[in-house]
């Protein structure tokens, strides 16, 4: 799986034109096909159909195809980033689950997936947006801890996006996060984060 941006145009340009990489050894990717069709629920409550593409590097002994998925989600999630975002800064700010899912129109089963499966990986969140923060502004500082291993993952990811963000422009938060994260934000147990340049 890789993560591309939200502009379909612009991925499709970058996959024909071989700017895309494959995560595994970095050759070019060609097309090849889509992905199956996923619901994704927006900031809202609306639902709209996702359907990646897909594509496929040729220089694996078995050819190997990866999902394209845009950085408006997070593996195995079918919420937009955002909504998720929204519940674990609000939970870091001290709100329960109950008002989380009601203020972003989820369930509290939902909200309480995200929570822990955030809670779990806090420390592995936190050091590798630390690492990226690093990566992205290497004259930043230490960051300094917070309160728990959920708020200082957070911060982490704060002080890396905002390192992106005076790099590269400005880009939604939790978008940078799915990118950063490779997708597997709240995975990361089962699957690790890539590497970070
Ligand atoms: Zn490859």
């Amino acid at each position: 799986m890789l993560i591309v941006g939200t502009d379909e145009a612009a991925v499709e340009h970058d996959l024909l034109s071989g700017g895309l990489a494959c995560p595994k050894c970095r050759g070019p990717l060609s097309p090849w096909g889509h992905a199956c069709a996923r619901p994704l629920h927006l900031v809202g409550g609306e639902v709209v159909q996702l359907t990646p593409r897909r594509a496929i590097c040729r220089a694996h002994p078995t050819a190997m195809t990866h999902v394209l998925l845009p950085d408006a989600s997070l593996l195995r999630r079918r919420d937009h980033v955002e909504v998720i975002g929204s519940a674990i800064s609000q939970h870091v700010d001290g709100a329960g689950q109950r008002p989380i899912a009601v203020s972003l129109g989820v369930s509290r089963e939902k909200v309480r997936g995200w929570l822990q499966a955030f809670a779990v990986a806090a420390g592995e969140i936190r050091a590798h947006f630390t690492r990226w923060a690093h990566a992205l502004d290497p004259e930043l500082g230490a960051i300094a801890p917070a309160r728990e291993a959920v708020a200082d993952a957070l911060s982490a990811i704060g002080v890396a996006v905002r390192a992106y963000v005076l790099r590269f422009g400005p880009t939604p938060e939790w978008g940078v996060v799915a990118r950063l994260s490779g997708g597997v934000l709240l995975c990361n147990t089962k699957l690790p984060f890539p590497a970070v340049p």
